[in-house]
């Protein structure tokens, strides 16, 4: 049956002003409707940062203690909710089982994480020698509009969202027009939990409406992840005084040494590659190996991606579902034919169709592989966000890193070597926010700080990095106080 979504906006769950809706489909099956909601634009977004501008002030005069308990008591009601959570996860984005158990595990876990840091944000203290005091107050920033992409639907909302509402901001949360559901299963658990209307509305829908609230004047900060091409969109629509923070694309190298355990190697590329059915930030989009042990790697990569079971992701043995969307297949496989025509070589997969009546009305593309990638062409420079990976060769680790720094992404790369001296000159020359050695790309711990170099960032502020992570959502006044 198909859920009902709606804004909310002022304490009220609301269809869009004008009375506009979409409908959201399993990827891996698209007879099925998984939920209805609504398509938002200015009028809402108006209503939406009109709510949060009139009531974040008493979220912000709240005890930090009381803000901390109700970011608890929302992961309690996650993890009571977790087994239902799980499957409507996997039919909403089309994970599989294993990757949606993931993702409805961390995000209470992320809530825990920042209801601790409203206990722990403080100002400091600073001598003057005259008797006066001087000191900085930390405040919240005030309406915080957070905008998410669909591809952790609860997970990075709640890095946002858990930071954001510790400090004591008001939030607009405008989550992904592919993962509504998942956007408003998070709020409910706040609102659950306690969390005063004031502080807190949705607006569903997609570019119209993020568009209007970020254009908004009483926005006090901009919390976007999502794609290079939207979050530039968003820097040059905001004023320069705007707090904002982009979190976006990349294109993931893993440079293999001639000393790597190949097994190995093979193992976490073929992870970081085709896990989340190729649609993480962090993936493998890239392999830049030795020639030594070119032919020996690519084999083993192409075994194991061909031996991946392709479905639904509620159906067991399931190693990989659909692509998210339609168009995320369509620009997949454009992808894959301009790279067959610019003439790289496909060693496995490719843009027909998988078979089996159990695919026949999913988003499903191949994992595919090609070698003999120009470096300089686009498979090889511009992010795929799909089950596609290039492989390009090296002679040295000073080539390796050339390429590796060859894109205009620096979001995660990794090495995979036996020596310690070689992986630590790479991770202190490659330029990105994440190096992994010996590790897939993606996946990371959730206390550790995460975010990209280079168009892959602006920057602002690392998400997951605790008290730096709350400079974002706070400021500082200097107070100077004399009796
Ligand atoms: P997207 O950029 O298309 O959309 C992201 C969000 O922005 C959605 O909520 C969308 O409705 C909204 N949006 C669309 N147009 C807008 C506009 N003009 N102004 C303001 N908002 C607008 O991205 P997506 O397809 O949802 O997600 C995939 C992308 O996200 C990939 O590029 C991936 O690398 C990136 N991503 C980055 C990270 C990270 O931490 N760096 C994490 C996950 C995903």
């Amino acid at each position: 049956m198909a859920a009902t979504v709606r804004n909310l906006v002022d304490g009220t769950w609301v269809e869009s002003v004008s009375g506009r809706s979409r409908e959201r489909r399993n990827p891996a099956d698209t007879r099925d409707v998984v939920s209805c909601f609504p398509e938002s634009d200015a009028k809402d977004a108006d209503a939406a940062v009109s709510a949060v501008a009139a009531g974040w002030q008493e979220w912000a005069d709240t005890a930090p203690e009381k803000r901390a308990q109700v970011l608890q008591d929302a992961a309690d009601v996650l993890e009571r909710e977790r087994a239902g959570l799980i499957p409507q996860l996997v039919r909403e984005e089309g994970k599989t089982l294993a990757e949606a158990t993931m993702e409805v595990s961390r995000t209470p876990a992320n809530l825990r994480f920042y209801a601790g840091e409203a206990l722990r944000t403080a100002g400091v203290t600073l001598p003057t020698g005259d008797g006066s005091l001087v000191f900085t107050l930390r405040a919240p920033v005030g309406v915080v509009a957070a905008i998410t992409p669909w591809n952790f639907p609860l997970n990075i909302p709640s890095r946002k969202l858990g930071p954001a509402l510790a400090a004591g901001n008001g939030v607009v949360f405008k989550p992904s027009e592919v993962t509504p559901l998942l956007g408003q299963r998070l709020v409910d658990a706040l609102l659950e939990a306690g969390l005063p209307a004031g502080a807190i509305a949705v607006l569903h829908g997609g570019a119209e409406v993020a568009q209007a609230l970020v254009a908004d004047e009483r926005v006090d900060a901009v919390t976007f992840t999502g794609s290079t091409a939207v979050g530039e969109a968003i820097h040059r629509a905001v004023p320069a005084s705007r707090r904002t923070q982009l979190e976006m694309g990349g294109k993931n190298p893993v440079v293999v040494l001639e000393d790597a355990d190949l097994d190995r190697a093979a193992a976490l590329i073929t992870k970081g590659a085709f896990g989340l059915s190729g649609q993480a930030c962090t993936g493998t989009s890239r392999v830049i190996v030795h020639a030594d042990v070119h032919d020996a790697l690519v084999e083993r990569i192409a075994a194991k991606a061909a031996a991946l079971r392709l479905g639904p992701g509620l159906e067991p043995g399931v190693d990989m579902g659909p692509q998210a969307t339609e168009r995320q297949k369509d620009t997949v496989l454009g992808f894959v034919r301009r790279a067959l025509d610019a003439g790289a070589q496909l060693v496995t997969g490719g843009p027909e169709e998988p078979e089996g009546d159990h695919l026949a009305h999913g988003h499903f593309v191949r994992p595919t592989v090609f070698t003999g990638v120009d470096p300089a062409s686009e498979l090889a420079t511009e992010e795929v966000f799909g089950p596609v990976l290039a492989v390009l060769l090296a002679g040295d680790l000073d080539e390796a890193l050339a390429l590796a720094d060859a894109t205009r992404f620096g979001l995660s790369a990794g090495i995979v070597t036996a020596d310690v001296g070689r992986a630590l000159t790479f991770a202190r020359r490659v330029t990105a926010g994440l190096v992994k050695v010996n590790q897939p790309t993606t996946g990371q711990a959730m206390n550790a700080p995460f975010g990209g170099l280079k168009n892959s960032s602006t920057q602002t502020s690392k998400e997951q990095a605790g008290e730096s992570m709350m400079a974002f959502y706070t400021v500082d006044k200097t107070v100077y106080l004399s009796a």
